[in-house]
């Protein structure tokens, strides 16, 4: 059985519905400080089956211990922790204590129980800004924000327990921008408040529930000045740690891997494509530069194909339409819809 931590989060709740696709077996682990049950719920009915989860919070042992207890658990899909980089600026003690603490009691329980295999959801941002693209696993690593620490402190801390264990299987994978929904339009992304990152915004704008999408800086050297990244369907990532899954008993050293499409949009990319899948016009003004925001980033993709036999499969329209499906079928998300 597989224990999916953060399994009713945005990336976990289309991972759930790729792995039971796949024939794993696994419960959730979530304590739902940023999703709800409802997303677990509409999981239910798009697979057709109850789900085994757990609520608990992964910096607490015995709540982890408990699920070692329930359920024979073989190997471990990490999503669990805290990713808004302005709230991690803000409140750097928070997100060490869940991202740092909750890894390092998570791996003390599994070594406990034996359970040695982990497929932790890290970042491009460990990239910090690249000096070139498109961008290799092995491009020096860097992070500006307590956010982007959290992830490449994290790979150290696998890193080391293999060094310490050559018995742990550990695979890395470095997410550039998820976006999209499942086909369904039953789940979604669903952030709280005034969205920071740009797909959420840009749906809720066409919505009617923004007014205007701000464009943070139109003066960086690409092709229309805009901010340019590898956005990547959510089910293509899902589908990434199925591959991973099947991949890690063969493991024979960390195995480290982008999953990005190697196609960089700019943000008035992004806008045109969303107006032409939701027939909405997205109002946009261009604002100044976000602090920390980098003018490129984008994935060679090549080593996920060589190693784990895995790429992206859906584009840029399709990404726009099914986040507009999910956005226009739920205005308010789960909770309110
Ligand atoms: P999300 O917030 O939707 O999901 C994370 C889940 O973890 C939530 O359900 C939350 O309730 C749960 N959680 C948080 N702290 C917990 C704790 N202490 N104990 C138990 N559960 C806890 O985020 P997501 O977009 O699905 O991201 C999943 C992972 O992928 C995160 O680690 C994130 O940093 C990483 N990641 C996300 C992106 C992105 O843009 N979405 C990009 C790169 C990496
Ligand atoms: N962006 C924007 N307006 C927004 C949110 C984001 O112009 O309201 C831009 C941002 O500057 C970047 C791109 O959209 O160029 C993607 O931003 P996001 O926060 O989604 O991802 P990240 O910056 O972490 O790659």
């Amino acid at each position: 059985m597989i224990l999916v931590t953060g399994g009713a989060g945005y990336i976990g709740s289309h991972t759930c519905i790729a792995l039971d696709e796949a024939g794993f077996d696994f419960v959730v682990f979530d304590n739902f400080c940023n999703s709800s049950l409802e997303s677990l719920k509409r999981v239910e009915k798009i697979i057709n089956k109850e789900i085994a989860y757990v609520e608990g919070d992964i910096r607490n042992a015995n709540d982890l211990q408990s699920v070692f207890d329930n359920y024979k658990i073989d190997s471990v899909i990490h999503f669990a922790g805290l990713k808004a980089v302005g709230e991690s600026i803000e409140k750097p003690l928070e997100y060490y204590d869940n991202n740092l603490n909750g890894t390092i009691v998570l791996c003390t329980i599994m070594k406990k129980n034996n359970c040695k295999k982990i497929v932790f959801s890290s970042s491009a941002t460990v990239y910090g800004d690249p000096h070139t693209t498109p961008i290799k696993e092995d491009f020096p690593l860097s992070a500006t924000n307590p956010y982007g620490r959290t992830k490449l402190f994290n790979e150290e801390i696998l890193r080391d327990l293999y060094t310490s264990d050559h018995d742990w299987k550990v695979i890395l994978l470095r997410y550039f921008n998820p976006v999209g929904a499942h086909k369904s339009g039953m789940i979604g992304e669903d952030p709280n408040g005034i969205p920071n990152n740009l797909m959420p915004f840009i749906a809720q704008t066409a919505v009617g529930k923004r007014d205007e999408l701000s464009v943070f800086g139109g003066d960086y050297d690409t092709h229309d000045g805009t901010g340019v990244r590898d956005y990547i369907h959510v089910v293509d990532l899902a589908q990434g740690h199925v591959k991973a899954l099947q991949k890690i008993d063969s493991l024979k050293e960390v195995l480290t891997v982008n999953l990005g499409t190697g196609n960089g949009y700019s943000v008035l990319d992004m806008v045109k494509a969303f107006e032409k899948a939701s027939g909405k016009k997205v109002a946009y003004k261009i604002v100044q530069r976000r602090a920390g925001d980098i003018a490129k980033c984008f994935a060679d993709p090549s080593y996920a194909l060589e190693v784990l036999g895995w790429k992206a499969t859906k584009g840029i329209d399709e990404m726009c339409e099914d986040s507009w499906r999910w956005q226009s079928n739920n205005p308010n998300g789960y909770t309110k819809s």
